[in-house]
């Protein structure tokens, strides 16, 4: 017998397609070497002597995936949304992140956001940390001993940014070398390092130049923002006047995907040549409904880029999103996209829970490998949700349990929470 084989038992719900659930009641979920072996109504009489943990009535679901949040950001999240974006970031981002400098600060900060991840439904995510080298590689410290698996970045500004804020261009890509060794070190087995340009107007033509040559030669994914904002998009071309359009700017620097992952957060205002451009790069797209409402951006089209068959997933982009439950992210892609559907386009129907539940697992997931799916030989993450606080007068079949999940739950309804195929402390 296998001493790595174990099976928990409950109701399974995921998604293979993003257009429905796939739901085995009282079901038995197998995991081998940290992987899904299957899903199962009767237990295979080959695995009849391996511990089963049985959850009774509670749902079984992939663990969520976040493409799209800010750690240092944690902080003032559900405060100052009165603004719009790059007021937002003058008044609130930037002097909240200039004081990652100092350590003893970032520590108490990035605790709080490391604990609260570790006890929310995420089990993967994207992480933007600061231009601090330091302090970048101490919540990656923090990540890593969470048991989440994620990618982090330490940020790279060398314009646009106030004084305190702002690096050298020199000194913004000889920070980020030597940071990658001192990860390269560290040895995690979770945690991994993503490059992170912020977003165009920071960053100088010499500087993504740099960034181009650090990925080459380590092999680096890359997170960053795209056609978020129409000041933004704006300013982008005044920036770079050469450009066919904002993602442009990255590609010509060979930073879109051509020779490594890369997610791209929002694309509200994406329009045909740079979801061509995406879709032929495989870029990913990471949908932040909730911050891209707060700081008064817009809707992006997502049942096109559906359509096309882009990879979609979605960000709880903290703290222009409020929280790091991506339950409610969820909620918001299909309230913000009957809203789009209402004013804006009857062309592009309203996104369904299945959809918005496939983009939160296996559509973010792919940006990790085979993640987010209990499809035979994907990763082992699952979360076990016990909704029993949630009273209601009639049985209510599987599904329409994960809806209310999806609209209502918080920590509180997380029992049990495994990834990679161990399971994490969410106390
Ligand atoms: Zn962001």
């Amino acid at each position: 017998m296998s001493e790595s084989v174990f099976i928990l038992k409950g109701n399974i719900i995921y998604t293979k397609q993003p257009d429905a659930f796939e739901i085995c009641e009282r079901g038995y979920l197998v995991c081998e070497d940290g992987k899904v072996q299957g899903v199962y109504q009767t237990l295979p009489f080959k695995y009849g002597g391996y511990p089963v943990t049985d959850y009774g009535d509670c749902l079984i679901i992939p663990g969520l995936v976040d493409l799209h949040i800010h750690a240092p950001q944690y902080s003032y999240r559900g405060l100052g949304m009165d603004l719009e974006l790059l007021e937002w970031l003058e008044v609130n981002t930037f002097p909240e992140e200039a004081k990652f400098e100092y350590l003893d600060y970032a520590e108490k900060s990035y605790q709080i956001f490391a604990d609260n991840m570790r006890r929310s439904a995420t089990t993967r995510a994207c992480i933007f940390a600061t231009v601090h080298r330091e302090a970048t590689l101490l919540l990656m410290d923090m990540m890593e001993k969470s048991g989440l698996c994620t990618f982090v970045g330490k940020v790279n500004m060398d314009r646009n940014a106030p004084d305190f804020l702002c690096e050298e261009t020199q000194e913004s890509a000889d920070e980020t070398v030597e940071w990658i060794k001192d990860v390269l070190h560290k040895k995690y087995r979770n945690t991994l390092p993503i490059l992170t340009p912020r977003f165009v107007p920071s960053c100088t033509d010499a500087l993504m130049e740099d960034l181009k040559k650090i990925q080459l030669r380590y092999s680096l994914p890359l997170q960053s923002h795209l056609s978020e904002n129409l000041s933004e998009i704006d300013w982008v071309k005044e920036l770079c006047p050469w450009s066919e359009f904002y993602g442009d700017v990255y590609d010509h620097f060979g930073l879109f995907g051509a020779d490594c992952p890369t997610v791209m957060a929002h694309c509200v205002y994406s329009g045909e040549k740079e979801i061509e451009r995406m879709k032929e790069n495989g870029v990913f797209i990471a949908h932040c409904p909730e911050s891209n409402m707060n700081v008064s951006s817009g809707i992006a089209p997502v049942r096109r880029f559906l359509e096309e068959g882009l990879h979609v997933g979605l960000g709880s982009d903290v703290a222009g999103g409020s929280t790091e439950n991506l339950f409610a992210a969820m909620a918001h892609a299909v309230q913000s996209s009957k809203l789009r559907w209402r004013l804006e386009d009857q062309s592009l129907d309203p996104l369904s829970v299945e959809e918005v539940f496939y983009m939160g697992t296996k559509g973010g997931g792919a940006f990790f490998g085979k993640v987010g799916s209990f499809e035979p030989g994907y990763e082992f993450d699952a979360v076990v949700l016990d909704d029993s606080r949630l009273k209601h007068p009639q049985p209510l079949d599987v599904k329409s349990r994960l809806e209310r999940m999806v609209y209502f739950s918080d920590d509180r309804e997380i029992r049990a929470k495994y990834v990679r195929g161990r399971q994490i402390d969410t106390d």
